[in-house]
C-alpha cells in the first residue's frame, strides 16, 4: 500500500480558484492501481458547469498575474520548483501507485518534471520584443511579446507530472493562467502539484485542476469556451484531431503532442553493444508506454542476428513487478485495454509470420502485466509497422541498404521521434537529414531533456515543448507601429 511522508500530498478534491472542491453533484470515480488493481482515492467527477467555473476563475486571476514582473513570476516557480523536489518521495509514489512504473522512474520523472518549472521561470525573464527600423522616418516599429491568456491543457497518463510541468511551466512564466483537466487514470499526481504550488504561494485561480472521467464534456468546453485563448494536448492522434475541430470554432492557438511510430535503425557498423541499450532504454521505459519508445526497429541485415541475439539477453534479464516494491524494472501497462491492444497486434504479427524471439503472453503475474516481448522476422504487412503499440514489444524488420532504411522510416504519418545507431560520419549526416521527424536520436536512446525542443512533424503534432522555444507557445506578438515623430 501507498506510504507518504506527508499524507497532505494525497488530495481528493479538484482545486478551482484556490479552493480544494468537489463536483456539484457530489460524484466521483475510483484511482486505481495498475499493479493490484486496489483503490487509491477517490476524487471529483465536474463536468462543463464545474470546468466554467474554472475557465472563469483563471480568467479573473490573468490581470493580476500578468501585471507582475517576470522576475516576480520566477520566484513564485522557482518555490514550486523546489517544493517538487523536496517531495520528490512522496510524489513518485503516488505516481508508480496510479501509473504503475518503477519507482526508480518514478523519481526520474519528478526531477525531470521539475525541471521544466526550474527552466521555464528563467526562461520567462528572456521573452524579448524587438525594434525594428522601420518604413518611415517618422515612425517607429516595436513588437511586444504579451502573454496568450487563459490556458487550457489536457494531459495523459503516462507521464503524469512531466506532461504538466511543460505546459504549466511555459504559461505561467509568460504571465498566463491555466485550467488543467489530467488524464482520468492519473489524477493524483496533478492535484499533489497543485498543492505544491498553492504552498510556494502561487496565486487563486492561477492553476486551476478539473478532475473528471467526462473528458469528453470537459474537453468540449475547455474547447469551445472563448475566455481560452490557446490548448496544449498531449494525447492520441485521434483526439488530438477532435479538440483542434472544436478548437476551430473559437480560433485557438493549439499545441499538440500527439502519437509517435519511432523507427530505432540498426546499421551494419553500429556499436552493438550501445544500440541494444539504446533499445532497451528507448522500448521498455514506462513498460513501452511513451509517444517515443521505439516502435520498430530497423535491423541491416549483416548485424541482424547478432542483435536480436544481444537483445534478446538483455530483455530476459529485465525484472517485471509492481512499480512499489523493489527493483522492478518493468511495472504492469496501464489498464486492461492497453494490454488487450497488445496481445492483438502480437496475435496479427505472429499471425503473418512473425517470430516471438521471448515473450508474446501476458505475464504470470496476471493483471496488466504484460512479458517483455521481442519478434522477430516482421515485415510491413503486420500492424505493428503502422500502429503505437505503447507496450513491451520489440518488433524487428530486416533492411539492406540506407536508402531502403530512411524509406522504411519515413512510411508512417507520425514523425515525432527517431532513432538510429550508426558510426560512418557521411552517413550520420544522410540518415539525420532525410528522417521526417521532429527529434533525432543518433547512437542515443534517451532523447528528453528541458532544455530541447520536444515535438513532432506531420501527424505527431504542432508546436515545441521545453526549451527557449517552448515559451513561444504561450505569447503573442503586437506590432506597435509609433506614427507622426
Ligand atoms: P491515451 O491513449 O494516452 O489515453 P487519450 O488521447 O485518450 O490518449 O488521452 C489523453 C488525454 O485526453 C486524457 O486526459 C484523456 O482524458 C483526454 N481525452 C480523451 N478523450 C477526450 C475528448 N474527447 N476530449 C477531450 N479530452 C479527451
Amino acid at each position: 500500500m501507498m506510504q507518504l511522508k506527508d499524507s497532505a500530498l494525497l488530495r481528493e478534491l479538484a482545486y478551482i480558484d484556490g479552493v480544494w472542491a468537489g463536483a456539484d453533484d457530489g460524484a466521483r470515480f475510483e484511482v486505481t492501481n495498475p499493479a493490484d488493481g486496489s483503490v487509491l482515492a477517490r476524487v471529483p467527477d465536474m463536468g462543463a458547469a464545474e470546468t466554467r467555473r474554472a475557465i472563469d476563475a483563471a480568467a479573473a486571476a490573468l490581470p493580476a498575474w500578468r501585471a507582475r514582473t517576470a522576475k516576480e513570476r520566477a520566484a513564485v516557480l522557482r518555490k514550486w520548483f523546489e517544493l517538487i523536489l523536496e517531495n520528490q518521495d512522496d510524489l513518485a509514489v503516488l505516481m508508480t501507485a496510479e501509473q504503475g512504473k518503477p519507482l526508480a522512474e518514478a523519481r526520474g520523472e519528478v526531477a525531470y518534471g521539475a525541471a521544466f518549472i526550474e527552466w521555464f521561470a528563467e526562461e520567462g525573464k528572456r521573452i524579448y520584443g524587438d525594434v525594428i527600423p522601420s518604413h518611415g522616418a517618422d515612425k517607429r516599429i516595436v513588437v511586444l511579446k504579451e502573454p496568450i491568456g487563459v490556458v487550457a491543457a489536457i494531459t495523459p497518463w503516462n507521464f503524469p507530472i512531466a506532461m504538466i510541468t511543460r505546459k504549466a511551466g511555459p504559461a505561467l512564466a509568460a504571465g498566463c493562467t491555466m485550467v488543467i483537466k489530467p488524464a482520468e487514470d492519473t489524477p493524483l499526481c496533478a492535484l499533489a502539484l497543485a498543492a505544491l504550488a498553492e504552498r510556494a504561494g502561487l496565486p487563486k485561480g492561477v492553476l486551476n485542476i478539473v478532475t473528471t472521467r467526462r473528458a469528453a464534456e470537459v474537453g468540449g468546453e475547455l474547447s469551445a469556451n472563448p475566455t481560452v485563448r490557446k490548448l496544449s494536448f498531449t494525447g492520441s492522434t485521434e483526439v488530438g484531431k477532435l479538440l483542434m475541430r472544436q478548437c476551430a470554432g473559437t480560433v485557438k492557438k493549439v499545441s499538440l503532442e500527439l502519437g509517435g511510430n519511432a523507427p530505432f535503425i540498426v546499421f551494419d557498423d553500429a556499436d552493438l553493444d550501445a544500440a541494444v541499450a539504446g533499445a532497451m532504454a528507448s522500448k521498455y521505459r514506462n513498460a513501452g508506454q511513451t509517444c517515443v519508445c521505439a516502435n520498430r526497429l530497423l535491423v541491416q541485415d549483416g548485424i541482424y542476428d547478432a542483435f536480436a541475439a544481444k537483445l534478446a539477453e538483455a530483455v530476459g534479464r529485465l525484472r517485471v513487478g509492481p512499480g512499489l516494491s523493489g527493483d522492478v524494472e518493468q511495472g504492469p501497462l496501464i489498464n486492461e485495454e492497453a494490454v488487450a491492444k497488445v496481445e492483438t497486434l502480437v496475435a496479427d504479427a505472429v499471425g503473418k509470420g512473425a517470430r516471438v524471439a521471448c515473450g508474446g503472453r501476458r505475464h504470470a503475474l496476471g493483471g496488466t502485466f504484460y512479458e517483455p516481448t521481442i519478434l522477430t522476422g516482421v515485415t510491413a504487412q503486420m500492424r505493428v509497422a503502422r500502429e503505437e503499440i505503447f507496450g513491451p514489444v520489440a518488433p524487428l524488420f530486416r533492411f539492406h541498404t540506407e536508402a531502403e532504411a530512411i524509406a522504411l522510416a519515413n512510411a508512417t504519418e507520425f514523425g515525432l521521434a527517431a532513432y538510429f545507431y550508426a558510426k560512418d560520419i557521411a552517413r550520420v549526416w544522410r540518415v539525420a537529414e532525410g528522417l521526417e521527424y521532429g527529434i533525432v536520436g543518433i547512437n542515443e536512446g534517451i532523447i528528453s531533456t528541458e532544455v530541447a525542443p520536444f515535438g513532432g512533424v506531420k501527424e505527431s503534432g504542432i508546436g515545441r515543448e521545453g526549451s527557449k522555444y517552448g515559451i513561444e507557445d504561450y505569447v503573442e506578438m503586437k506590432y506597435l507601429c509609433l506614427g507622426g515623430i
